[in-house]
């Protein structure tokens, strides 16, 4: 895949990464290579240098992400640990926080997972009920959250929880650091259909004392604090897809070169090399549409990041779907044996599609805030 409107330390990036995931490749140790690549500063590119860092931004952390997806050893958690969690606590963070965590997060010995989706409550997250009390000494946090990645080997998971104002009795979204172990904070394993290493699970939290600096940045300021985290999240996501319709596609591609059943390898016939050259554009365009919503989100625009995350999110999950599909086709029988890996991706490839937020919260928000349409729900 050409780079070349990125930066030449961009590029040697992917370079080194791409040579790590294929050293890793299909079937890889997740938990050696997310240590190699803590260990070689991959996983913190985006925080800060005074905080173990390597002082770059969403852009840097991104591309490492997507080749290694790239490469068929992509790693969730960096969806969350470095890029929500990290940046949350470099943003708002107090200095004890950042010290307590940054290093960790950015070399990967520390683990962050992330919890803003309730049963009850979905794609609406107005609606989230998870509440945090205050006590003499800190917090009491009572709730439920469902899916969410990881919780299992993070330290810790960020729960979007929400505190009640004694003004007005409304509930204001806020940013809380739970310890794995914490007492009354249990999780229950959700058998997916995903092959992949990261596990999704059930939290009940069940009067879960903390102490006052759980709590990451301003009480008052929780709906912004939590943007600065979601906007990185989308970007992130649509890294993931890419990358794993980068993989997908490369291994459809090689199979169509070799694979010859009348006088001519398949991949000289059109119906089959027409939707892999469709899925190369798609995946390109994608990528523009990431690395413009990495370059907003660095350069400090948060509402203009929002939109281009949104889009490239969208752009990248049904790239990514579609990629899959046709490589699992190009391969005919072969497309679904374990031997090579593709059908164990159309379930993952859909995974881009509905979280962090659907398809359709996507087209929603393009359709009301972009084009300034009226709102059903
Ligand atoms: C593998 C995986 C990992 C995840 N990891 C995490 C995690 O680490 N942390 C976390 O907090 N969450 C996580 N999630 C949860 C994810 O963010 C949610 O699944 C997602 O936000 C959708 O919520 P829902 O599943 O409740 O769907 P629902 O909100 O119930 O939506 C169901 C369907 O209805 C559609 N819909 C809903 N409202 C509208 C509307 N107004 N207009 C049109 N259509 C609508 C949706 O698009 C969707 O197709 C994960 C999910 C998966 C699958």
């Amino acid at each position: 895949m050409s780079t070349d409107i990125e930066p030449q330390e961009h590029t040697e990036l992917r370079a080194a990464v791409a040579a790590l995931g294929r050293r890793h490749g299909p079937g890889f140790d997740r938990a050696a290579l997310w240590a190699e690549a803590g260990k070689l500063g991959y996983l913190g590119v985006n925080l800060p240098e005074e905080y173990g860092g390597g002082g770059g931004g969403i852009a840097e952390l991104s591309l490492v992400l997507e080749e290694a997806g790239a490469a068929g050893a992509p790693l969730l958690m960096m969806v969350v640990s470095p890029a929500i969690c990290g940046t949350v606590i470099a943003r708002f963070g107090t200095e004890e926080q950042k010290r307590a965590w940054l290093p960790g997060l950015a070399d990967g010995s520390k683990t962050m997972a992330f919890g803003i989706t309730e049963p009850d409550a979905g794609s609406n997250s107005h609606r989230i009920t998870t509440t945090a009390t205050r006590t003499e000494d800190g917090w009491v946090l009572n709730g439920r959250k469902v899916f969410v990645s990881g919780v299992d080997i993070a330290d810790a998971t960020l729960i979007v929880g929400r505190t009640s104002d004694a003004r007005t009795g409304n509930l204001k979204p806020c940013l809380f650091i739970v310890p794995r172990d914490a007492p009354g904070f249990d999780r229950r394993h959700i058998e997916m259909e995903l092959a992949a290493d990261e596990k999704q699970f059930e939290l009940t939290i069940d009067d879960v004392h903390l102490p006052a600096d759980a709590l990451v940045g301003d009480e008052d300021a929780g709906l912004l604090q939590l943007f600065a985290g979601l906007n990185p999240e989308r970007i992130m996501t649509a890294a993931f897809a890419i990358g794993m319709g980068r993989h997908a596609l490369e291994r459809a591609v090689t199979y169509a070169k070799e694979r010859q059943v009348w006088k001519a390898p398949i991949g000289s016939h059109q119906a089959i090399a027409h939707p892999l050259a469709q899925a190369h554009i798609e995946l390109e365009l994608a990528r523009l549409m990431m690395q413009k919503a990495a370059r907003l989100y660095d350069a400090g625009d948060d509402v203009g990041a929002g939109e281009a995350a949104n889009m490239a999110k969208y752009a990248a999950a049904e790239a990514c779907v579609k990629a899959v599909d046709t490589a699992v086709h190009t391969l005919g029988g072969n497309g679904l044996t374990r031997e090579f890996g593709l059908a164990r991706l159309v379930t993952a490839a859909r995974v881009a599609r509905i979280a962090p937020v659907s398809r359709e919260m996507i087209l929603n928000y393009v359709s009301s805030h972009t084009l300034g349409l009226p709102k059903s729900y």
